[in-house]
């Protein structure tokens, strides 16, 4: 699957671990998932079974899962519900603080 980015590049959709790809978690339902995340552990007869409820958790909140895909040719981010195979809304990079040409998974590590 790939999405047609505004400056008309080809981006890969990832279904698992896309190095592009980001889910955004709404600051109010964070104690909500970790609510639920401990019931599905607590439900889990093992591990490959805790992460399908993981998931099932996280695309089954109140408060719809977003994901975020970010163009690897011009930094663009593109932004829909998790829920939803449409893209709501794009958001272009603007330089920062940091080198302007930097991916956003660059500040996702140490
Ligand atoms: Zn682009």
């Amino acid at each position: 699957m790939r999405l047609r980015c505004r400056c008309d590049f080809s981006i890969p959709i990832a279904t698992e671990q896309g190095e592009n790809d980001f889910e955004i978690i709404h600051h109010t339902s964070i104690t909500d998932f970790c609510d639920r995340l401990a019931e599905a552990q607590r439900q889990a007869a093992d591990d490959e079974d805790f992460r399908r409820r993981a998931v099932g958790v996280l695309l089954a909140s109140r408060s719809p899962l977003l994901a975020g895909i970010e163009c690897p040719n011009c930094g663009r981010l593109a932004i829909g519900r998790k829920d939803r195979p449409k893209i709501q809304m794009w958001f272009v990079r603007e330089p920062g603080e940091a080198d302007e040409a930097m991916p956003i998974r660059s500040l996702t590590t140490a």
